[in-house]
């Protein structure tokens, strides 16, 4: 199988698909995930078979039921797929739950004697409110300040996804990336800053359309310490020359 293609998403199994979504949160896209699709689950093929199959007719005979619901018909051309296509989507933005935290990380914490502040900033994402099931989208700044160990580059924007792919609180996405990072590479500290635009505000009631909410979470020094808190917000405000 190569991997440096993109893939065509609709050739392959919707179980595959999501499968190689999950890899590409934990691992990388441009690594090698040759073994993932290879590993044997607990069930038996069958029972796999059975269960998958048991979720998509659920969420599908779910979608048909909103469509009823709604004043729709289910049967009618442009919606007869639609079941299908959400079931699909439900997949793929829901993905984040499958990710396994210790295949993400594996490998890819290093011993160093650097210890200044790291930061990576405007990390897109997309997530789903948990209230509407409506999206909410903007980006992810990072900082952390090394204790001796830090962690590859490429993992956190998918720390980012691993929590953004899941139905969501802007304000607990945020906590969760600070408390994952701050578990995982004890560091002196962490800052986590989003700011997101949320449809189920501007779709919904009184427009308010173009609203971004920012929300923070600052651990150890991030909290405690005004200097350190004090150069991670410089570093945020600090414009990024594109090359
Ligand atoms: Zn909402």
């Amino acid at each position: 199988m190569t991997t440096d293609q993109p893939f065509d998403r609709d050739q392959l199994s919707s179980e595959a698909r999501d499968r190689r979504l999950v890899d590409e949160i934990e691992r990388g896209a441009e690594e090698d995930r040759e073994t993932a699709t290879e590993k044997a689950p607990a069930e038996t093929v069958g029972e796999v078979a059975a269960r998958k199959g048991a979720r998509q007719d659920g969420i599908e005979a779910a979608v048909r039921q909103i469509l009823t619901e709604i004043g729709e018909a289910p049967e009618r051309e442009g919606l007869l797929r639609t079941p299908e296509r959400m079931y699909k989507m439900w997949l793929e933005l829901t993905c984040g739950y499958r990710v396994d935290e210790d295949r993400l990380i594996n490998g890819a914490i290093f011993d160093v004697g650097y210890s200044e502040m790291v930061v990576i900033k405007g990390i897109p994402f997309y997530s789903l409110c948990e209230h509407h099931m409506l999206p909410f989208f903007g980006s992810a700044s990072v900082g952390y300040l090394p204790r001796g160990r830090v962690i590859g580059l490429s993992k956190i924007p998918r720390i980012v996804e691993m929590y953004a792919r899941r139905l969501q609180v802007q304000e607990r996405m945020t906590q969760q990336i600070a408390d994952f990072l701050q578990s995982r590479l004890n560091p002196y500290g962490v800052g986590v800053v989003i700011e997101a635009e949320h449809l189920c505000l501007a779709m919904r009631g009184v427009q308010k359309g173009g609203a971004t909410m920012v929300t923070s979470s600052v651990l150890g020094a991030f909290r405690t310490n005004k200097e350190t808190r004090g150069e991670f917000m410089a570093h945020l405000e600090r414009t990024v020359p594109r090359v």
